[in-house]
């Protein structure tokens, strides 16, 4: 068995016995070995990966608060863009907005992977090599060998199925363009677009002065994701920015829960990580602030940190009740056509009120100020739209 970072194969592996076993070197699991292999330089560590590169192709975006206060050296081996902060555009309104916002790419992670592995030859990164169950103190891979460890932690991805909600659902192509953008920071949500059935708006970062992720999102009811209609859309939004694009470097989807009801458990053993395991924003999609989170508890404790992690998850909880709330409120409450009202609405408020909802730290204060006063232009139009075709059909 070689121990260096993917040269190790699910072919050559033999089964020893591991400190830690992670399953899926994606945003989570990958965070979660580096922060453990970083902080514990002797952990016999294996993470185990589906497919042939690990990290799959994202681009993580998150907000510098976001970040664990005295986070440790893990942190630091992943290289991150950042921008001073962002703006927001809706029909009558923009703002710029002083947050600090940060970007990691796949190749970033994939890289900080690829050197601790490197350095710590006790540690294996198993690649191509699909995991089909996994318990409190095993792995049992497709080809029916058993991979045993004292701490075992799942972050395999993909949501839970028993949530009820909506979906919030996007296509990202990144471009190279003939002459600058001429942005210098990104744009979060720019709903200054024909609006339709569902709710849209364009993401775009600027990756390089000739280089932008340009993302069509759409809030909806339904999972379905237009691939050439947002191919289409993002080449018209570039077209009216005056952005001439001279190549399309790489594509990413992905469609998100933006869950109303339903919860993951609690973790226990094994762990669960990622998105399957709860720890994301069900109201931005955001699942970084989480993963950094949870990173920084395993730094700090090791192969202890479940009980610390389990608290996490019960105080996170709190916070993704009140994201359903929203949720509800949002897809429930307006029209497709009207649902960037309470967008706009929350973009008004404070800087600090608005980072500490990214980062799943609101206060009793916050949660006020979002919900309380005036409602957004168009609520209760969802009501009327659905009242009217009930009583059209009958
Ligand atoms: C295109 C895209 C962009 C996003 N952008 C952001 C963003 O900017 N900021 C943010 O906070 N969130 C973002 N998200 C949301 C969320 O953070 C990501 O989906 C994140 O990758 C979820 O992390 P995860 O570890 O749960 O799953 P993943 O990152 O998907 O990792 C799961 C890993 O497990 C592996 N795996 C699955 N099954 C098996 C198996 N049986 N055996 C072995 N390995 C297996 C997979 O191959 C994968 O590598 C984005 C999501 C997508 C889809």
């Amino acid at each position: 068995m070689s121990t260096v970072a993917e040269a190790a194969s699910c072919r050559e592996a033999t089964p020893p016995r591991y400190d830690v076993l992670v399953v899926g070197a994606g945003l989570h699991g990958g965070l979660a070995a580096l922060a453990l292999l970083d902080a514990r330089p002797g952990l016999r560590l294996a993470l185990v990966e589906r497919d042939e590169r690990p990290a799959g192709n994202h681009t993580w975006c998150f907000h510098a608060a976001d970040v664990p206060r005295d986070v440790g050296g893990w942190f630091g081996r992943l290289p991150v863009l950042e921008w001073p902060g962002y703006r927001v555009a809706f029909p009558g309104f923009s703002r710029e907005l002083a947050l600090p916002y940060r970007c990691l790419t796949a190749d970033a992670l994939v890289a900080a992977l690829r050197a601790v592995f490197a350095e710590r030859p006790q540690a294996t990164l198993l690649t191509g090599c699909a995991v089909q169950a996994v318990s409190a103190d095993c792995v049992t891979l497709v080809d029916g060998r058993v991979l045993r460890a004292d701490c075992v932690i799942d972050a395999r991805g993909g949501a839970t199925q028993d949530q009820r909600g909506g979906y919030q659902k996007f296509l990202g192509l990144e471009v190279a363009l003939e002459a600058d953008s001429g942005l210098d920071r990104p744009v979060l949500m720019d709903a200054c677009l024909a609006q339709g059935p569902q709710f849209r708006f364009m993401y775009v970062l600027p990756l390089a002065p000739r280089r932008l992720l340009i993302e069509d999102t759409a809030f909806a009811l339904t999972p379905d994701l237009d691939a050439a209609g947002c191919r289409a859309a993002i080449r018209a939004y570039a077209a009216g920015h005056g952005w001439h694009i001279t190549q399309v470097v790489r594509e990413e989807s992905g469609v998100l829960p933006m869950p109303w009801r339903g919860r993951p458990p609690a973790p226990a053993r094994p762990l669960t990580l990622g998105y399957s395991g709860g720890w994301y924003h069900p109201a931005t999609g955001y699942s970084m602030p989480a993963a950094l989170r949870v990173a920084d508890l395993l730094a700090r404790h090791g192969t202890e940190a479940v009980p610390a992690i389990q608290a996490a998850w019960h105080a996170q909880a709190r916070q993704f009740r009140f994201g359903q709330l929203l949720n509800l409120l949002a897809f429930r409450g307006f029209r497709p056509d009207l649902m960037w009202h309470p967008f706009a609405r929350f973009y008004r408020l404070p800087l600090a009120t608005i980072e500490r909802f990214y980062g799943q730290r609101s206060t009793v204060l916050d949660a006020a100020r979002l919900l309380l006063g005036r409602p957004p232009r168009g609520f209760g139009s969802a009501w009327w739209g659905r009242d009217r075709r009930a009583r059209a059909c009958s």
